[in-house]
């Protein structure tokens, strides 16, 4: 890979609200400042900071904006926060959700196969979790490490068997683990790469870890999903970047590294997986062009696409709150389900508390008995949710909506009733 020392590599960092002055921000991709702010979604807390109700002080809040690069028409916030404030200890936990196993496993499938791995060759999964990916790596024979900062996860990972290196990603870690193990042949990044405030760091570590004929695996939430279907709430602080294909194939061959294929994926919010080796040593197929070329026709060059998405967000913000305040003054009760990130950044951008949304049921033990971030709504096991039949049910986890619905099942059959936010507010039937 090319290497990309230059003054303005240097630059290429978010503006941290922690400093003294925050001079004006510059894109992640391209290093060049004048971003254009589309979105301001107001003071938001930290999207997973789940405290306990004893804990005393404000939740942490910091800006939430996003922008879009005029120059290299990469999405992104305006401002960040330091990584240790948000990846230290995390609370989302992979294997959780059935529906992701099943896809991380499906992941491991398609690499081990399409690259022939075998018991000699590694995996390394940036940003892995509890080791769920690595696992069906593991099934299949092949060596795996993991790297994950939060120090809750390394170890519930090394419970398992997985061994886990506890840190970011950088050209020390990279070195670290090639002395250990050897270079990658697959080195993926589930959902974490739009976590990345420092990318020419990354994809130089990347360079020292990778071998000549290893693939790099990234699926992200991608933009046109979040667009088409105005989910603005999986906008939140650990979320830098916002991923279409054009910004991110700059910033990859900056580095050396060409995207050879391209997928787009149902899981979560509507995912983009996107397939990487160094130059020329996999040939591109035709599907990155498909896709290069949808972009330009869905006018990403242009403000135009940003600005009615943030129109839209501002009428499920007004749509939503009509609704549940007029179910509120007819007497009804609502519950909500899921708490995963986003449902902090909907709550928040709605101004709800717990005198509309009683409690917030979620199946993850971790966040059981904490508190949903700034509005301070308790979180209780589906179990109570179940018991207590509230009228109205408000789906925040909305990605996984039939699997939640299958999962209140009982739910449903005794009355209750569903409310999905987006793409917009609506009762389902
Ligand atoms: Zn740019």
């Amino acid at each position: 890979m090319v290497s990309t020392e230059s003054s303005v590599v240097a630059d290429r960092q978010l503006v941290s609200f922690d400093a003294p002055a925050p001079a004006a921000p510059r894109c992640l991709v391209c290093g060049r400042a004048g971003l254009e702010v589309f979105l301001d979604l107001g003071s938001t807390p930290l999207a997973n900071a789940f405290r306990l109700p004893g804990e005393v002080g404000e939740d942490p809040s910091y800006p939430l904006r996003i922008a879009r690069c005029p120059h290299c028409q990469h999405v992104q916030l305006a401002g960040s926060v330091p990584p240790e404030k948000m990846f230290n200890e995390y609370l989302y936990v992979s294997s959780y959700s059935e529906t992701l196993v099943a896809h991380l496993d499906s992941l491991a499938a398609a690499i081990t196969a399409r690259r022939h791995l075998g018991k000699n060759d590694l995996a390394v999964d940036i940003g892995s979790n509890d080791g769920t990916l690595l696992s069906a790596f593991a099934r299949r024979g092949v060596r795996t490490t993991g790297i994950e900062p939060a120090r809750n996860l390394a170890t519930l990972a090394r419970s398992r068997g997985i061994e886990t290196e506890c840190c970011y990603f950088d050209r020390f870690a990279a070195r670290k683990i090639r002395q250990a193990y050897g270079p990658a042949m697959a080195v993926t990044a589930t959902n974490s790469f739009p976590h990345i405030q420092d990318l020419d760091e990354y994809l130089r570590a990347l360079d020292l870890l990778l071998d000549p004929r290893g693939v790099f695996v990234v699926e992200a939430h991608y933009l046109g999903d979040m667009l088409g279907q105005t989910a603005f709430d999986t906008i939140y602080h650990e979320h830098v970047s916002y991923w279409s294909l054009g910004p991110m194939k700059d910033l990859f061959e900056r580095h050396g590294l060409t995207i050879f294929d391209v997928e787009r994926l149902p899981i979560h919010h509507g995912q983009l997986r996107v397939w990487a080796a160094r130059a020329g040593a996999v040939p591109v197929q035709d599907s990155v062009e498909r896709l290069l070329a949808a972009e330009r026709e869905a006018g990403y060059a242009s403000h135009l696409p940003f600005d009615r998405f943030a129109e839209r967000a501002a009428k499920i913000r007004a749509s939503l709150g009509r609704l549940l305040s007029d179910l509120r003054s007819s007497g009804a009760t609502i519950a909500g389900y899921g708490a995963p990130a986003k449902a902090t950044t909907l709550v928040s951008y709605l101004g709800l508390g717990p005198e509309t949304i009683r409690y917030v049921a979620d199946r993850s033990p971790l966040k059981q008995g904490r508190l949903v971030p700034g509005a301070r709504i308790p979180i209780v096991s589906p179990e109570r949710l179940l018991a207590d039949r509230p009228d109205y049910v408000l789906i925040l986890a909305w990605n996984f909506v039939d699997e939640i619905v299958a999962q209140l099942d009982a739910y449903r059959r005794a009355g209750g009733r569903f409310i999905v936010p987006v793409p917009e507010a609506r009762i389902l039937d």
